[in-house]
C-alpha cells in the first residue's frame, strides 16, 4: 500500500461507493459524503410510506461471475446472488414487437421473425456486433483505464490481445465507425424499423442514436441487453445498501444528508477543505468528486465537454400496482423473481413534446415477494426544457407529461391506470431538488467521448479526481463503478483486481 491517505469523497452513487469501499479496504481514511438521506444516487432508492422505489436505474448489467461489476463488489468484499434473466425486455414499435432473450440461437430466431423484411442482413449484423461485443467485452473486464495511464496497463491490454490476435487484428478498421457506419455496411440504413430499435435501445443504453453512437463500446451497449442482464436477489437497491454497509464496515465514515457546498485547495499545506451544508469544514489529501456536478472552488476540475454533453434528463412516474394482477396480465416471464421493462418507441408526439427524437418510454416491472409490485415508468427530456418554465408552464408540461406516459403505458399494461397507485411524477427538477443533478444521463458514447477524447479521473487541480457517469467508460451503473474504482487506482496504484 501506498501511505495512508485522508481522503473525501463526495457522492455516495455507484462510483463514489465503489471507490470508498475500494480505498477503505486498502487502509486508507475515507469519508463518504452524500446529499440525500439514502446512498446509490441514480442506482438508489427512496421511501414513501413503507415502499420502496427506485431513483432510476432497475436494470443491472455486468453481475454475471466475472463480470466488471460482479469483480468489483467481490473485490470490495460485497457478495450479492444475481440471478441471470433469460427474457430481460420487449421492445414495442408502432408495427412490431421484439422480444430480447438471452439464448444466442433463440434470440437470432427473434430477429429474423421481428425482422422479416431483411432477415438476412440483420442476423449478419448482429453476428459481427455479437464479435466486437465479446471482443470489448474481455478488455472492459480487464479493468484497463483511458487513456491508458500506466505502463503495466498496455502490458494487460497486450496480454488480451494476444489471446485471440485476429479479432483485435479484425477490429482495427471499426475503431473509427460510428452505429450507423456499421448498419450502413450490412446495407441496413434505409431498413427504418431495424434503426428505429437500435435508436430506442441506444438513447438508453449509449444516451445518443446511431448516427453518434461509437461502434466498439456501442456494440457491448446493444449486445448487452440480450447477453448481461441479471436480476440482484433483494432488488436493485440492495447494491447501494450492501456497499454503504460494507464501507462502514471498512471504517469510512458516511455522512448522509451532507451536501458539499465549496472545496478550497491551500497551497501551503497541499490539502483539500471541504465545506458542507452544516457549516463543517474537513481537510484532506485528495478528494473524489463522484457527484457528477461542479464543486464550487474546483471549475477547472470538470471536464467541459463532458458537462455541455451531460445533457439528457428524465421523467419519471413511480407507481405500485397489485401482484395478483400482474399476475392476470400472464407475462411470459415471471416477474416476481426478475425485473422485466418495455420499452415503448418511436412515438413522434410524446417525443416532439419532450424533445427526445425516439420517444422511447422505459417500464419496468420490478420484482416483490409482498403482495405489491413497484412499477417505473421513465422517458428521457432534455434537462434544460424544465429550467426556465415559470410555475404554471412547469405544472402544465409535468401534467402533459404524465398524462402522455400513463397513456402509452396504458396500451401494453391495459388496466394500468386503474390498478395504480400512482406516487409521484419526478422530472429534472426533482433530481435537482434532492441529488443536485438535473442532468443524469451521464456522457454520452460518441466516438469523441468513448474512443478520442476519453474523460480521465485526472483533472487540472492537485489532488482533485472526478469519477461517475460523465467519465470514462460513461454511462450506466457497471461504468459508473469502473469509473470509481479508476478513481481509487490513480490514487492507490497499488490496488489491483484479483
Ligand atoms: C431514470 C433513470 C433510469 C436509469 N436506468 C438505468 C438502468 O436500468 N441500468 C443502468 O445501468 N443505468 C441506468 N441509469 C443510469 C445510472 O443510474 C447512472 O449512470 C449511474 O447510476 C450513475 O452513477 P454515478 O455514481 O455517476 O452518480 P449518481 O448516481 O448521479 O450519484 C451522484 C450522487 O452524488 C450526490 N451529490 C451530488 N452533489 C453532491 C454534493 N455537492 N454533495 C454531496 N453529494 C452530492 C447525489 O445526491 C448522488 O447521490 C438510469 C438513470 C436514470 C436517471
Amino acid at each position: 500500500m501506498v501511505n495512508r491517505k485522508r481522503i473525501g469523497v463526495i457522492g455516495a452513487g455507484m462510483a463514489g461507493l465503489i471507490a470508498t469501499a475500494t480505498l477503505a479496504k486498502q487502509g486508507h481514511q475515507v469519508s463518504l459524503f452524500e446529499r440525500a438521506k439514502y446512498p446509490g444516487g441514480t442506482a438508489g432508492f427512496y421511501l414513501r410510506k413503507g415502499v420502496d422505489y427506485p431513483t432510476g436505474a432497475t436494470i443491472s448489467f455486468g453481475m454475471e461471475p466475472g463480470g466488471p461489476l460482479q469483480t468489483l463488489l467481490n473485490q470490495a468484499g460485497v457478495f450479492l446472488k444475481a440471478i441471470p434473466t433469460d427474457h430481460s425486455m420487449d421492445v414495442v414499435l408502432q408495427d412490431r414487437v421484439i422480444h430480447i432473450y438471452h439464448e444466442l440461437d433463440r434470440w437470432y430466431e427473434e430477429l429474423a421473425r421481428a425482422f422479416p423484411e431483411r432477415a438476412k442482413e440483420v442476423i449478419l449484423f448482429w453476428e459481427r456486433l455479437h464479435e466486437v461485443a465479446n471482443v470489448v467485452y474481455r478488455i472492459s473486464k480487464t479493468l484497463i483505464s483511458m487513456p491508458i495511464p500506466r505502463p503495466n496497463e498496455w502490458g494487460q491490454l497486450l496480454k488480451v490481445m494476444r489471446q485471440s490476435p485476429l479479432s483485435f487484428f479484425h477490429l482495427l478498421p471499426e475503431v473509427h465507425w460510428t452505429v450507423a457506419d456499421a448498419v450502413n455496411k450490412y446495407g441496413l440504413l434505409d431498413y427504418a424499423p431495424f434503426c428505429r430499435f437500435l435508436n430506442a435501445q441506444l438513447t438508453d443504453a449509449a444516451q445518443t442514436d446511431i448516427s453518434g453512437a461509437a461502434w466498439l463500446p456501442s456494440a457491448i451497449a446493444l449486445d448487452i441487453y440480450r447477453d448481461g442482464v441479471y436480476s440482484v436477489s433483494g432488488g436493485f437497491s440492495t447494491i447501494s445498501q450492501a456497499l454503504k454497509q460494507r464501507t462502514s464496515d471498512l471504517g469510512a465514515t458516511l455522512y448522509f444528508s451532507t451536501t458539499i457546498e465549496e472545496a478550497l485547495y491551500k497551497q501551503s499545506s497541499k490539502k483539500w477543505m471541504l465545506f458542507t451544508n452544516h457549516h463543517e469544514s474537513f481537510e484532506f489529501d485528495v478528494v473524489i468528486n463522484a457527484s457528477g456536478t461542479s464543486i464550487k472552488g474546483t471549475a477547472q476540475a470538470i471536464n467541459a465537454g463532458a458537462l455541455e454533453a451531460n445533457q439528457w434528463g428524465a421523467v419519471r412516474i413511480d407507481a405500485w400496482v397489485p401482484t395478483s394482477w400482474v399476475k392476470q396480465l400472464g407475462l411470459s416471464v415471471d416477474t416476481t423473481i426478475n425485473p422485466f421493462a418495455y420499452q415503448i418507441a418511436t412515438d413522434i408526439e410524446i417525443g416532439e413534446m419532450l424533445h427526445d427524437p425516439y420517444g422511447a418510454v422505459y417500464v419496468t416491472i420490478h420484482p416483490s415477494n409482498t403482495d405489491r409490485q413497484v412499477i417505473s415508468i421513465s422517458i428521457h427530456t432534455p434537462a434544460s426544457d424544465w429550467l426556465y418554465l415559470n410555475t404554471e408552464d412547469y405544472r402544465t408540461k409535468k401534467e402533459w407529461a404524465t398524462s402522455a406516459l400513463l397513456e402509452r403505458v396504458e396500451r401494453i399494461l391495459p388496466g394500468f391506470q386503474k390498478h395504480a397507485m400512482v406516487m409521484r411524477t419526478g422530472t429534472p427538477f426533482t433530481y435537482q431538488k434532492y441529488l443536485l443533478k438535473q442532468a443524469v444521463g451521464g456522457t454520452p458514447l460518441t466516438l469523441y467521448y468513448s474512443i478520442f477524447h476519453p474523460t480521465s479521473v485526472k483533472t487540472r487541480l492537485p489532488g482533485w479526481l472526478i469519477a461517475g457517469d460523465s467519465v470514462f467508460p460513461g454511462p450506466g451503473v457497471m461504468s459508473a463503478a469502473i469509473s470509481g474504482f479508476y478513481a481509487a487506482r490513480a490514487i492507490d496504484p497499488s490496488i489491483s483486481i484479483d
